[in-house]
């Protein structure tokens, strides 16, 4: 696809700013109203998904060019899809993400992508991880684990550990709790230690998309050539890039699976257990890209056609991805079936949740901006009374963690794994 793609949608932006906020059924207090952390932070309209159109076709017909700002307004967004779920409940077939995306991918084209991202795609290029490790490095989490080696021999599943638990050390731990839940549940699996890859759903959410297509060249072949049929990960930026942009960009049918939905499943068969109390209240964050963007990818092969000169349709009608089918429930059964967890709910969730601040690159390009996003979660999670948030993703973790750090806060920020390991 390229910006062209996206012409009929920038069009029929009516400018209702809608996308500025949390869809208006999910909405509970002017306080925790808002849903795009970018028009928040950058306070101007372009900062938002209709303003991102404007500016779309406005280079498209060349009456403006790529300045420092508009570079910025280009790339100060968490590519977090809460815009995209709020425009879908007033225009329907509209596809601001996507189209956010494809004006990315053009100001990579054109030279115009900042320079603050360059040194996690020189370590993607030198190192095939996003942290600046060497990438010999990669499986020495899981050293001692006695796990299989999916380079020498062969197992139904993989774990996929990516690039936060392969090197970040305070957070490897939650993959190996992973790696014992797996042994746990008896599933023939393995890992693929330095041979393991970026999964690439980062650089393809600043818009390179040639190294998303070489990470999943890599990943797939290599699962392939070890006879897997079943990726598992505890990543959702990794989740979303295996599931939707494999499928979608890569031809990928390889099953995927987050470690959320396997210890659903667990607890609902009754092989996993958990006796031990852990009497905490705790909150729970909804990783975008496990929530409201972790749907199946639905292909789609239509035309656009205008009716009566000027009605754009979509016939077949377009793939409609507005975040009621992502993995909620999941988490939500899991916390609730440790004994002395009190889950009490954020008022921004599931499809209408805040953004930890980390997606779209924001991290690496914007850090500011991105623990701004994250200080802002933290906030409505303070608001309910929890001890902890918890969360499904290292990314979101790591933001969250320096930010209660930054603020010198008291909230106490966990994987949902790691609840489960005291449980145990
Ligand atoms: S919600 Fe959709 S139609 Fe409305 S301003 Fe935003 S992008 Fe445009
Ligand atoms: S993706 Fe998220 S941060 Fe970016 S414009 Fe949409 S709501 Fe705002």
């Amino acid at each position: 696809m390229t910006i062209q793609d996206y012409r009929a949608d920038a069009l029929r932006c009516t400018r209702c700013a809608y996308c500025k906020w949390v869809p208006l059924d999910l909405m509970k207090s002017w306080r925790f109203s808002k849903g795009c952390p970018s028009i928040e932070y950058g306070k101007f309209h372009s900062y938002s998904a209709g303003g991102r159109l404007i500016t779309s076709l406005s280079l498209m017909d060349g009456r403006s060019t790529v300045t420092d700002k508009v570079r910025d307004s280009v790339f100060m967004c968490n590519m977090c899809g809460s815009c995209d779920v709020a425009c879908k409940m007033c225009r329907y077939d509209m596809e601001p993400l996507l189209a956010m995306h494809e004006l990315r991918a053009k100001l990579v084209e054109d030279g115009d992508l900042p320079e603050a991202y360059q040194p996690m795609l020189e370590s993607l290029r030198t190192d095939y991880n996003t942290m600046g490790e060497p990438h010999e490095r990669r499986g020495d989490w899981a050293k001692d684990l006695g796990v299989k080696d999916l380079t020498k021999t062969t197992a139904k599943y993989v774990f996929h550990a990516g690039c936060r638990y392969s090197f970040d050390g305070e957070q490897s731990e939650v993959a190996r709790t992973a790696v014992a839940i797996l042994k746990k549940a008896g599933l023939d699996f393995g890992i693929m230690g330095a041979a393991e890859s970026c999964c690439g759903g980062k650089a393809f959410s600043i818009g390179v998309d040639q190294q998303l297509h070489k990470s999943a060249d890599h990943n797939l072949a290599a699962w392939k050539k070890a006879g897997v049929d079943t990726v598992i990960t505890a990543c959702a930026d990794c989740y979303y890039a295996f599931k939707r942009l494999y499928t979608q960009h890569a031809g990928s049918t390889i099953k995927v699976v987050h470690m959320v939905e396997l210890l659903d499943q667990m607890v609902a068969d009754g092989s996993l257990k958990m006796t031990n109390p852990v009497p905490m209240k705790v909150t729970y964050h909804d990783p975008c890209h496990l929530g409201r963007q972790g749907e199946d990818y639905v292909p789609w092969d239509g035309v656009e056609k205008k009716i009566f000169g000027q009605a754009v349709v979509y016939d077949p009608p377009r793939p409609r991805y507005n975040g009621a089918f992502g993995v909620y429930d999941a988490p939500r059964n899991v916390l609730k079936a440790i004994p002395g967890v009190e889950l009490v709910e954020m008022e921004r969730i599931k499809e209408g949740a805040w953004c930890c601040g980390a997606g779209g690159g924001a991290r690496e390009g914007y850090p500011k901006f991105s623990e701004w996003t994250a200080g802002e979660r933290i906030e409505e999670a303070e608001s309910t009374g929890a001890d902890a948030l918890v969360t499904a993703c290292p990314w979101c973790e790591r933001n969250f963690i320096d930010a209660v750090r930054g603020a010198k806060g008291k909230l106490e920020v966990l994987d949902i794994l790691q609840l489960v390991d005291m449980a145990l």
